[in-house]
Order: structure tokens, then C-alpha cells, then sequence
């Protein structure tokens, strides 16, 4: 049998339930889920503030499982193999974005743990073409969070551009990913945290920061770049601040707060402003690949599968340093 924690509507805890594995389609591999990591978009999702998810649902959108039945006319899978299911689910391929490289921003796209079934759970059915192969080295639990955080992170951290000085706003799990890319690329980081949050500013410390602060303070020097993981809009106006001429604000998440209104004083001088989406199959190649080299060493907290609603409770308060995983 399978098991998944399951969103039977917003804004109610996940409830376990136990039906038989689905059977792939085709094109579709069945994996039985070794890892899956707890993001903060499965609390947007949980909490009602993303619209129109599949119901009910199975959340779950970091997972790292074994290939246990190949559908029709896949190839390319091994019974057995460890792949990586990421947040991009399924593209149409023919709209104007998917023919002009900018799949991550497909009309009909489907989303995993969203508008179809993710990885709370023993099992999984996912479309084969949107399936990463993952190397033997390095346990399950810990490449999870490189399969969001660390794929959407890597978007946002590129295009934040090539500067030297980088501001991450959040050091959750994104952020713990991409200040260890930036510092082994050279980079200079500067890790902003709620006030006060000596725990995380101490992590970020522990990683490599140049700099730890509150959101509320200025960096000893001008960045060059900021990415905004946290869900904060009031956080754009103190980052739009932090950075340079011609310097670039990004926001990483999905769902944020209001962005209070602002003088342009602070976006003149050409300054941008943008935001991230979701992700394309490149951006996974291209992260998979160089995860390894950069020496990306996460740290997880293992939960069972059966205390997920905890997990999303422990990152809706802050709790954790690093990223939730599920074991099921
Ligand atoms: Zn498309
Ligand atoms: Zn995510």
C-alpha cells in the first residue's frame, strides 16, 4: 500500500491516507519516495495563499526516490535508479514561452505537490521528462532541498548577476545552498535575518558570511545584488536601499506580503527589480552538475513521513536551521 499526508482542503492539517500505489502512465515512472523536502511554497499551498491546487492533495515538491515501474515509452530509467522530482512538473511545450526557452513560465504548466500529486508520500508518479538522475553519492535526505531550494535558488542567485557583493535576506533553506555556492565562487555574502535571530545569523556565520545582521540594518558596504528569500514584502524598500547603481533586487519566492510603497528615489539609477518563477529543466542540469563541485553540504532535519504537519509548522515558526525533510 502508499501512503501520503494529504491536503484535503486549505487551511486544515494534513491527514494520512492509505490507498494502492498509482500505476504509471505513459511516459510516467512510478518512484517509491526515499526523501522529501519540506518547502516553504508546501506552506503557501497548505495555507490557502497560492490559488486553485489540485484537492486533495499530496504536497511535496523535493523529492528523491527509486525508480519502481517504468511506464510506456519511457526511456532512459532503470528500475532502481535515484532521481530527483523538482517543482516543475509537466510543460505544454508548444505556448510562446516553452518554444522561446522560458518553460518555467509555460501557460499550462502542472506543478509537483501542487496541481499534481508530490512527495508526502511512499510513492509518486511523475512525468519521466521532467525527472533528474541523481548521482549514488551523498544520502537521500540531503540532496532533497537542492531539488527547490536549490533549483530556484540557483535561478534567483543568477540573476542577481556577477557581482561580488551578494545580500541574501532569509537564511533559510535557499539561502544556507546559495551562500555556499557564492563563497565558493569568491563572492562576498551578506546574510540578513529577522532582528534578533542570533540562531540563524550564527549559521550564516558558520557558512561563510562576511556579514550577519538584521533586516533592519545596513551592510558595511554596497551590494552589488540582493535576493529576497523570505515571504516578506516590506523587505523590498531596505534592500532596494542596500544595493548600488545599477544594482538588482531579487525576489525568490513564490507568494510574498505587500510590498509597501516606496520613494523612486530608491529604484533610480537604474536599479531592478524582479522576481523569480519557478524553474527551467536547464536551471537543474546546470545546478545538479555544479552542486557537487561547489561542495553543497546541506543540513537537513529528518521527520517521519507521518509528522509532516510538524514540519511545516516548524518552518512556519521559524524553528529550523536548514530544511525539513520527510523520510518516509
Ligand atoms: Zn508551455
Ligand atoms: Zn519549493
Amino acid at each position: 500500500m502508499m501512503r501520503a499526508m494529504t491536503l484535503e482542503r486549505p487551511r486544515s492539517p494534513l491527514v494520512l491516507r492509505e490507498r494502492p500505489p498509482p500505476a504509471p502512465r505513459p511516459g510516467e515512472i512510478l518512484l517509491a519516495v526515499a526523501a522529501c523536502g519540506v518547502c516553504r511554497t508546501d506552506l503557501h499551498v497548505v495555507d490557502g495563499e497560492l490559488p486553485d491546487p489540485k484537492l486533495p492533495l499530496v504536497p511535496g515538491h523535493e523529492i528523491v526516490g527509486r525508480v519502481a515501474e517504468i511506464g510506456a515509452s519511457v526511456a532512459g530509467f532503470a528500475l532502481g535508479q535515484r532521481v530527483g522530482v523538482p517543482w516543475l512538473g509537466r510543460t505544454c511545450g508548444i505556448c510562446a514561452y516553452c518554444r522561446t526557452g522560458r518553460e518555467n513560465l509555460c501557460d499550462t504548466p502542472l506543478f509537483t505537490g501542487y496541481t499534481r500529486d508530490g512527495g508526502y508520500a511512499t510513492h509518486v508518479v511523475a512525468d519521466a521528462n521532467y525527472c533528474f538522475p541523481l548521482p549514488e553519492h551523498g544520502d537521500d535526505a540531503g540532496l532533497a532541498p537542492l531539488l527547490c531550494a536549490g533549483l530556484i535558488g540557483w535561478r534567483s542567485y543568477r540573476m542577481a548577476g556577477e557581482g561580488s557583493a551578494l545580500g541574501l535576506y532569509g537564511f533559510g533553506a535557499a539561502a544556507h545552498i546559495l551562500a555556499q555556492v557564492a563563497v565558493w565562487q569568491g563572492r562576498r555574502v551578506y546574510a540578513f535575518t529577522r532582528p534578533g535571530d542570533e540562531a540563524a545569523q550564527a549559521f550564516a556565520r558558520s557558512l561563510g558570511a562576511a556579514w550577519v545582521g538584521g533586516s533592519d540594518e545596513r551592510p558595511p558596504e554596497p551590494l552589488d545584488a540582493a535576493i529576497i528569500f523570505a515571504p516578506v514584502g516590506a523587505l523590498v524598500p531596505p534592500a532596494l536601499k542596500a544595493v548600488k547603481k545599477g544594482g538588482r533586487v531579487v525576489c525568490g519566492g513564490i507568494h510574498m506580503s505587500d510590498i509597501p510603497s516606496f520613494p523612486y528615489a530608491l529604484l533610480w539609477e537604474e536599479r531592478h527589480l524582479l522576481s523569480v518563477a519557478n524553474l527551467t529543466r536547464a536551471d537543474a542540469r546546470e545546478f545538479l552538475a555544479l552542486a557537487p563541485q561547489a561542495g553543497v553540504r546541506t543540513q537537513v532535519r529528518p521527520y517521519p513521513l507521518t509528522a509532516a504537519n510538524e514540519a511545516l509548522a516548524d518552518l512556519r515558526g521559524g524553528r529550523l536551521q536548514g530544511a525539513a525533510v520527510l523520510v518516509p
